[in-house]
């Protein structure tokens, strides 16, 4: 396969983040309206800690707002749905996104529910989940949108594809398929009781794995010439260099880079997507409460 065959996810997303920058100097020029994002870390889980401080980068990068707030993982659920409640009702903050996983003491999913759904920058809450099934302006979540506009860019038009999304979570699998049937794709979901996976998988003209397992997808799961996007993040043992790691997807992608037609690898493809699709979130989510037509991104 030839490399214009990969999808680079960190060029797109860096193209999508300038148009981002674009639109937001618009919107500070026409509107006085400058997107905010919060971003609320709970403890010290390294990974996260990473995760935010490139959230905040990227966000003052694009010229928007960034509100940082990192509590101790004693917090109570009391002390953060309180936080929480201020962010709602703060005009300059217009997105808010709280960092998972929380310390034991919270309840996720009381969490995400105080959270304004016009504010809710990762699409989590029931009634954006709602509007994205029932048809309706909905906050999307930034995993499954950043798989869709590198489908559309590499592919175009996506009517009457044969789209299958191997995974059926709420923050990945779920959306995908939405996002992808709404493109007038015809869906086919996976989880881990499908009778015949591989076989499934190779009638995809449209292969999305969103599994967490490393390699799972071979080659020969792969129809020729399919568009693969893995989504997986797996940590796995460096071979011959002891207590090192490499990411690694869901699919194996020495074997599939030489089916597919196009492919998103792990590291480097749909990673980079999900800041940039953060971003734009916030943005759409500034401009619907400011009663203005979101930009097209
Ligand atoms: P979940 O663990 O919530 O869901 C995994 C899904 O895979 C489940 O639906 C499960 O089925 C299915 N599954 C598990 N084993 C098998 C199997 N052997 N055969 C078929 N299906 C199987 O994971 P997430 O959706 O949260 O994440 C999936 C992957 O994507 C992870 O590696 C995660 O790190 C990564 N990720 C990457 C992001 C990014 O920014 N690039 C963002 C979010 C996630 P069942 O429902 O039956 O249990």
């Amino acid at each position: 396969m030839a490399d214009e065959n990969i999808i680079d996810g960190k060029a797109f997303a860096a193209d999508l983040r300038a148009r981002i920058g674009e639109a937001v100097t618009q919107l500070k020029a026409q509107h006085d309206l400058t997107p905010g994002l919060a971003v609320v870390l709970v403890g010290a889980d390294p990974a996260s800690q990473v995760y935010v401080r490139n959230k905040n980068k990227a966000t003052l990068e694009a010229g928007m707002q960034s509100f940082e707030h990192v509590l101790p993982d004693t917090t109570s659920q009391e002390e953060l749905l309180s936080l929480i409640e201020r962010l709602n009702s703060d005009d300059a903050v217009h997105g808010i996104l709280v960092q998972l996983p929380l310390p034991d003491q919270i309840d996720e999913q009381a969490v995400i529910d105080a959270i304004d759904p016009a504010k809710d920058a990762d699409g989590f809450h029931v009634i954006n989940t709602g509007r994205l099934a029932a048809g309706g302006d909905a906050m999307v979540p930034c995993t499954p949108l950043g798989c869709l506009m590198m489908l559309k860019d590499r592919l175009g038009d996506l009517s009457g594809k044969e789209a299958v999304i191997v995974g059926r979570s709420n923050i990945v699998g779920k959306p995908m398929a939405q996002l992808l049937l709404d493109a007038n794709c015809t869906i086919t979901i996976c989880h881990s009781r499908t009778a015949d996976l591989p076989a499934t998988c190779r009638r995809a003209d449209i292969l999305v794995a969103a599994v967490g397992r490393p390699e799972m997808v071979r080659g020969d799961w792969i129809k020729p010439g399919a568009a693969v996007i893995d989504v997986g993040i797996n940590r796995v043992p460096k071979p011959g260099e002891e207590g090192k790691f490499r990411l690694v997807g869901d699919v194996a992608f020495d074997e599939a880079k030489d089916v597919a037609g196009v492919i998103a690898p792990v590291p480097g493809g749909v990673g980079p997507m999900t800041i940039a699709c953060l971003l734009a979130n916030t943005v759409t989510a500034a401009c619907r409460q400011k009663g203005i037509e979101p930009p097209a991104l």
